[in-house]
């Protein structure tokens, strides 16, 4: 066969493409971008963990739309000198808020790669999904899943759980369900799940179409475990009163204080029970390469999915969630379009399916394979397991200091990486809530709140693979200095504190 072929190809005149009219300039221009991004992680101590936006910084960031070029290096400037100096500050081993992982260099590296490639993993037959492929086997392996288990990168746990509710709600009510809807038979399902829980389940089961309500919020132990027992009970009592049970989300590693629900009963309780048994393992699932730490997630390796992230514990950078469902069928049964699926090609660029939107609702996607692809080789479990690990000792350190100086006290048990405690003062909140922020606003730590049986509580999660002991000593220094100011009368203002569960 003969291709036509444009006698006289259109030739691009300079400037009409987007690449650079001087390759030589924006190598020079990349070299100096990729050795300061070095010198910040590799310098990030000499920082503060945080600083708060100025306001003709924020200012200069409601610009009108820019309609004319202007030079590379003016608007890298003004990333470096307005952007850089007040990110969320993760990256700083002082950084204790909430739970948000560290990055690394070699993710970095992997992202910049990433971009050059530009791959877009919805699907078809190239390498970068056999990238993806490949994380999705070392999952499966990391939790014991058998071979037909899938699996998809999303932006974070809070997609994934949303998924897993969605194939839970798949396999209860069967594929007519994208048809026609929950209907009268969807209406009486419930899930279950421990007061602990984060938010995000509440809205993934708002989203799925079933309702906040049909979501049971059980109560737990006083290590914030969820209570078999009551779950159990309710479970009962719901099904005495007609409806019906179908999906029990449990937690790896609470986001209030770490806790993990017991998996072994939970997943026999499940089996008996016949429902679907999705594990919250947001940063605690990946415990599991730690020798130290896998044993306390027995019974994982029984659930019907788990949720991750790679972003938290696993220090890829961000974002990097990821879903794995031990029944691939049922996984694709919730996303895939049949029509589409069945009628791929078995020969060229549309070959090679099932593909990444057979298993979720995007169809665009991006390689955030390639930075967990790189983090995984280049550290290897072992030592992120060892990181891990290290991220717990570090919190028993924090727990030790804190059981030693009366002038603070622990507010929950410590079982992972988290620390919960306050400084002790008449109107403990108020001066709690005020030391959080003064903390932050030095620049010396930043951690966050949560509130606990109606105290506030001071949180230091450790989630980063550069915190140390120092870091830990500095945050102690800084709450018992900003603690004395704060407790003398008068000098408390009323400080909102964020809400507990979010991140
Ligand atoms: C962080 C977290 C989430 C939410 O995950 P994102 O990646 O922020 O969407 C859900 N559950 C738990 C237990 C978490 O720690």
């Amino acid at each position: 066969m003969t291709i036509a072929l444009r006698k006289e190809p259109l030739k691009s005149e300079p400037g009409e493409t987007l690449d650079p009219q001087n390759w030589d300039e924006i190598r020079a221009q990349g070299h100096r971008m990729l050795d300061d991004m070095f010198d910040y992680i590799a310098n990030i101590r000499e920082r503060p963990v945080w600083s708060p936006i100025p306001d003709d910084v924020r200012g200069r960031f409601r610009d009108e739309l820019p309609r004319q070029p202007s030079d590379l290096g003016a608007v890298y400037r003004e990333f470096a000198d307005h952007v850089v100096p007040y990110a969320t500050g993760n990256v700083h081993p002082g950084f204790m808020g909430w739970v948000h992982g560290g990055g690394s260099a070699v993710g970095m590296l992997a992202e910049m790669l990433a971009a050059g490639l530009n791959a877009n993993l919805g699907g078809r037959d190239h390498m970068p999904i056999e990238v993806e492929r490949q994380i999705v086997a070392w999952t499966r392996s990391m939790f014991g899943f058998p071979e037909e288990a899938s699996g998809i990168f999303v932006t974070g746990t809070s997609m994934a759980n949303l998924l897993a509710v969605l194939v839970a709600r798949t396999a209860a009510l069967g594929p007519s369900v994208r048809q026609h809807g929950i209907g009268i038979e969807g209406a009486l399902l419930t899930a279950y799940t421990s007061k602990a829980a984060h938010g995000c389940i509440t809205r993934a089961m708002d989203i799925a179409g079933f309702g906040s309500d049909a979501l049971r919020s059980i109560a737990t132990d006083p290590c914030h475990r969820i209570d078999v027992a009551a779950l159990r009970a309710q479970i009962a009592a719901d099904r005495e009163a007609g409806l019906k049970p179908f999906l029990v989300v449990a937690s790896a590693g609470t986001v209030d204080i770490g806790a993990i629900d017991d998996l072994a009963a939970l997943s026999a309780l499940c089996r008996e029970e016949k429902l679907w048994f999705h594990v919250d393992g947001a940063y605690g699932a990946l415990g599991i390469l730690s020798p130290v730490l896998a044993p306390r997630l027995a019974g994982i390796e029984n659930a019907d999915s788990i949720a991750l992230d790679f972003h938290k514990w696993g220090q890829v950078p961000y974002d990097a969630g990821f879903l794995l469902v031990r029944d691939g069928k049922q996984h694709r049964d919730a996303f895939a379009a049949p029509a589409a699926y069945l009628r791929r090609e078995t020969r060229g660029l549309a070959a090679g399916s099932s593909w990444p939107c057979d298993l979720g609702p995007d169809l665009s996607r991006g390689f955030r394979a390639l930075k967990t692809w790189f983090t995984l080789k280049t550290f290897g479990t072992e030592r992120l397991g060892a990181v891990i690990a290290r991220t717990c000792a570090l919190a028993g350190y924090l727990e030790a200091r804190i059981s030693a100086e009366p002038r603070l006290e622990l507010l929950a048990p410590v079982q992972l990486n988290i620390v919960c405690f306050r400084y002790r003062a008449a109107d403990a909140n108020k001066v709690n809530g005020n030391i959080v922020v003064d903390v932050q606003e030095s620049g010396i730590a930043a951690p966050s709140t949560t509130v606990l049986d109606g105290q506030l509580a001071i949180r230091a999660a450790i989630v980063n693979h550069r915190t140390d002991t120092v870091d830990i000593d500095a945050l102690i220094s800084a709450v018992l200095e900003f603690g004395a100011q704060r407790s003398k009368s008068g000098s408390v203002v009323n400080v909102e504190p964020s809400p507990p569960l979010a991140m």
